[in-house]
């Protein structure tokens, strides 16, 4: 059959569907995709590179809408944010914020959190999920801190292949903002000038991995510019390093509104979102000759591509009763409970024996708060939220009394009757007031501490009653010297989604024990860390921040990256590796000995760093390259396995233009927190001229 003939048949791209998984034989995709593409007109061609959903009214209460070609059977995309559940529906499972997740250091958790989004979108008719976002977190202040997972390349990497992966059984996910995008309040025009190395090691990493091991069918740019050139039109993001050299057969389409740029389609940019503006040109520029057909075609390619390839015109159907389902709920809450980190316990304060306790006392308005996170694209509307209070009222039952101070301030008969108490429980922190997405939330935080009322409530608190813990909510880091040498105990909770309060009241009262770790370094202040600048629009970002900017300074953290406690003890050793030489391409397997000392179960992460004694160019002192979580009852010991990928030791040599792994006696780590790493060994890459990895 010609493809002329061809032409004239309308070609059916449904299949039939016969399992869960979204994906759809790929053997003649590339020839049913040119067969499509063949007989579409310029117009309806260019019509798929646009939105149709005004950005304005029902922002984000509807799914927006892409155009496919309803006479040849090539449906729309429907898509909906986003990283901590589905915003577009009512109803929708509330997840713990992303930093929460990152938190957990539990990819295999993650791949589930992302599966039951991708599961909810596919049952309301969608088919592209924006999320998430794995924009590396430069600097706390960053007002969508809680969107993302953490400061490191490594645990980047990890959580957001997890997630693509799960998102993906249902339907596209799509990582984002590519790229360098940490700034909120200058987000549309800042300049981010940062050199090629830092870019490559610092910013790409995990798009990269979501790419190639992820396989995301999507990407989304980023507002800001990069080295002179918006992301949405950057040739050397998009074309040079995205499409060119990894290889990215999917699509990219830009942030909202002011994302598209007028080169975009020339450099890159396949797909306009929400609505058609700078797009609406492409029509008159292709008939005029000033813009290739050829860009025109490679994009509409690359959405059709996916289109089939995930079976969106047929996708196998979802019952609606899966949103907000209990399955979905126990997702949420296994992922608060995993996330949240105990950061202090003195006098082991925790847990609470409700057995022996006779009167507690909650304080703060927090306590009793839906506090999910902020107000911004990434926004939930659950159909209920478990607070901390109903959780410890729960748990407690009638065998505690419980005294609810609703309020942020201690005063009249409130001290009596926290000094009364045998435990205080102060739920306070951050909310959707004080860190989010720029214009539609707060924008950066220009701060990082607790505004001074809750600063001075914890301290009264504690001045009145010695056993007082505090559970903090936020989606960063917070300073906390004001207050944190007058209180017992500390539980980071983050944003932790609608069934946080269960999990919370779990962790206080050791129906759970706490096994988060910290995904970011939490600073004394300010000044520990690299400045943040949201007011000029040309910034630079150079090679260090979070933990390696802390440790190339000798400052110790409040807590350092990678800390989180327990409620028993854990024991490392017998640290070995499958080679002590290695050499390009291999795969170093490392194990470890773990006991569980204590006398409760609980999970520990295991944590791997690299270090580069000798190295000819800059390196960070020390560098996550790998980690493993376990659980283990009293007694019980484990050997954990951490695979590395020799290659991932390479550094990017600028002059070369290639990744470069050096001939090293590399320094290897273990212990539990990137400043707690008891066990050594070395790996010895031969001495040569540093080797092309990728
Ligand atoms: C945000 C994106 C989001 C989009 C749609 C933009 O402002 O930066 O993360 O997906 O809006 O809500």
């Amino acid at each position: 059959m010609t493809l002329r003939t061809l032409a004239l048949i309308p070609i059916a791209i449904a299949i039939a569907c016969t399992n869960s998984s979204s994906r759809g034989d790929v053997g003649d995709l590339e020839q049913r995709v040119d067969e499509l593409l063949a007989q579409m007109t310029l117009d309806e061609k260019v019509a798929q590179m646009s939105g149709t959903t005004a950005i304005m009214g029902t922002y984000g209460q509807e799914l927006w809408n892409v155009p496919g070609v309803e006479r040849l059977g090539v449906p729309p995309f429907k898509m909906s944010d986003g990283p901590r559940g589905i915003g577009v529906h009512q109803g929708a499972t509330a997840f713990p914020v992303a930093m929460a997740r990152g938190a957990s250091w539990n990819p295999e958790l993650e791949r589930r959190v992302g599966e039951a989004m991708g599961r909810e979108l596919r049952a309301i008719g969608g088919n592209v999920l924006l999320a998430p976002t794995i924009n590396n977190l430069r600097h706390p202040s960053w007002g969508r801190s809680q969107e993302t997972y953490g400061e490191d390349v490594h645990l980047l990497s990890r959580m957001g292949v997890a997630f693509v992966q799960g998102v993906q059984q249902y339907v596209l996910a799509n990582p984002k903002h590519y790229a360098a995008n940490s700034i909120e309040n200058t987000r549309f025009r800042v300049d981010v000038t940062v050199d090629d190395r830092t870019v490559r090691e610092i910013y790409l990493p995990h798009f990269r991995a979501a790419v190639h091991e992820g396989g995301a069918a999507s990407i989304m740019s980023a507002y800001n510019s990069v080295n002179g050139q918006f992301c949405g039109e950057n040739e050397t993001l998009l074309r040079g390093i995205l499409k060119g050299e990894w290889g990215f057969d999917g699509f990219v389409l830009s942030d909202f509104t002011l994302g598209t740029k007028p080169d975009s389609a020339l450099n890159g940019l396949d797909l306009e979102m929400p609505t058609t503006n700078v797009f609406r040109s492409l029509l008159d520029q292709v008939e005029a000759g000033d813009l290739p057909e050829s860009v025109i075609d490679d994009a509409v390619r690359r959405m059709v591509r996916k289109k089939l390839e995930y079976r969106l015109d047929a996708p196998s159907p979802v019952d609606e009763s899966v949103i907000g389902s209990d399955e979905h709920l126990a997702v949420a809450q296994d992922a608060a409970t995993e996330g949240a980190v105990l950061l202090k316990n003195q006098s082991q304060a925790l847990p609470l024996d409700v057995t022996v306790l006779d009167r507690i006392a909650v304080v703060g308005v927090l306590a009793n708060t839906a506090n999910i996170g902020d107000t911004g694209s990434s926004s939930v509307r659950p159909a209920f939220v478990v607070t901390p209070l109903q959780g410890i009222e729960e748990a407690v039952g009638d065998s505690v009394d419980l005294d609810y101070i609703a309020k942020d301030v201690l005063e009249g008969d409130d001290i009596a009757i926290v000094e009364a108490a045998d435990a205080v429980i102060v739920v306070t922190g951050l909310t959707s007031e004080d860190e989010g997405e720029a214009l539609i939330g707060a924008g950066d935080r220009v701060d990082l501490s607790l505004r001074a009322e809750l600063e001075a409530l914890i301290r009264a608190a504690a001045a009145a009653n010695p056993r007082t813990i505090v559970v903090l909510e936020g989606g960063g880091a917070i300073t906390m010297g004001n207050w944190l040498p007058d209180i017992e105990a500390l539980l980071m909770a983050w944003y932790p989604g609608q069934m946080g309060g269960y999990a919370i009241a779990d962790l206080l009262f050791g129906d759970a024990n706490p096994s988060g770790k910290l995904p970011i370094s939490f600073p004394t202040g300010l000044g520990q860390l690299p400045p943040f600048d949201n007011v000029s629009l040309e910034v630079t970002y150079d090679y260090f921040h979070g933990y390696r900017h802390l440790d190339r300074n000798g400052s110790t953290p409040e807590y350092p990256f990678g800390f989180g406690l327990s409620y028993t003890t854990f024991m490392l050793d017998n640290l070995r590796a499958s080679q002590a030489e290695a050499q390009a391409g291999d795969v170093v397997l490392y194990s470890v000995d773990v006991t569980n000392t204590g006398s409760v179960t609980g999970a520990e992460v295991v944590q791997l760093y690299v270090t580069y004694p000798g190295s000819a160019v800059e390196r960070a002192d020390r560098e996550l390259k790998g980690f493993a979580k376990v659980s283990l009852q009293p007694g019980a010991s484990q050997t954990v396995e951490i695979a590395v990928p020799v290659n991932d030791l390479a550094y990017y040599d600028v002059a070369e233009s290639a990744w470069a792994l050096e001939g090293l006696d590399h320094a290897v780590h273990v212990g539990t927190s990137s400043r707690d790493l008891p066990l050594s060994t070395t790996l010895t890459v031969a001495p040569q001229a540093p080797v092309a990895v990728y």
